[in-house]
C-alpha cells in the first residue's frame, strides 16, 4: 500500500502540500520512482527510464482509485481496480530468492519489474477496497494540494496527506480566528 501511495504522490502532476507538483521526467523521475519504491520500506535497486516512464502511466491508473473513492464513487474504484488486475495479470506466487525468505509477489504477464509492481499495487488496492476499510483512500483536503494516502488510523478520521498539510490547515484556520 505505500508503495501505491508513493508512485502516486511521486509520479502524478497536481499539486502538494500548497506548491504545484509537476510530474517528473528524465533523471528526475526515475529517482522519484525508485524513492516511491523503496517507501515500501525494503530496499530496491535504482529504477530506468524505461521503468520509470511505465510505473509513470501505472501511478495515473491508481490514482482514479483513490479519487473515486474520495468522491465516495466505489463502483467506479472497483471497475478501475478489476482493469488493472486483469491487465497486469496479477496472480500471487511465492517466491524465494537471494537468501530471502519466502515472500509474495504478483508476477504478470509482462515480466517486467514495472509490471510486477503495477500487480503488486493493484492487488493491495484489491484487498483494501474489498475489505471493511474500502473507504480508507483518499485525498488531501487541504487547499492547494493533491496528495493521496491511507488512512490507517483506528477511527479512520484522517483529512490529510501529511502532517505538513494539517500544520498549513491549522494554521490558516488559527489566523483567521485572531484576524
Ligand atoms: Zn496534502
Amino acid at each position: 500500500m505505500a508503495v501505491a501511495v508513493g508512485l502516486v504522490n511521486a509520479l502524478t502532476a497536481g499539486e502538494a502540500r500548497g506548491r504545484p507538483h509537476p510530474a517528473p521526467d528524465g533523471e528526475e523521475q526515475a529517482s522519484a520512482a525508485t524513492q516511491a519504491l523503496r517507501s515500501g520500506g525494503r530496499h530496491y535497486p535504482e529504477v530506468t527510464a524505461g521503468e520509470a516512464a511505465e510505473l509513470t502511466v501505472v501511478a495515473a491508473a491508481l490514482r482514479v482509485v483513490f479519487e473515486s473513492v474520495a468522491r465516495g464513487d466505489a463502483d467506479e474504484a472497483a471497475r478501475q481496480v478489476n482493469e488493472l488486475l486483469e491487465e497486469t495479470d496479477a496472480r500471487p506466487h511465492l517466491d524465494r530468492h537471494d537468501g530471502e525468505p519466502w515472500h509474495l509477489h504478483f508476477h504478470g504477464t509482462g515480466g517486467t519489474r514495472a509490471g510486477d509492481w503495477a500487480a503488486s499495487c493493484a492487488t493491495a488496492l484489491a484487498v483494501v477496497l474489498g475489505g471493511d476499510l474500502f473507504d480508507r483512500l483518499g485525498v488531501c483536503t487541504a487547499p492547494h494540494c493533491d496528495r493521496v494516502y491511507v488512512d490507517v488510523s483506528r477511527n479512520g478520521t484522517r483529512r490529510f496527506c501529511s502532517t505538513a498539510c494539517q500544520n498549513r490547515v491549522k494554521t490558516a484556520a488559527f489566523r483567521a480566528r485572531n484576524t
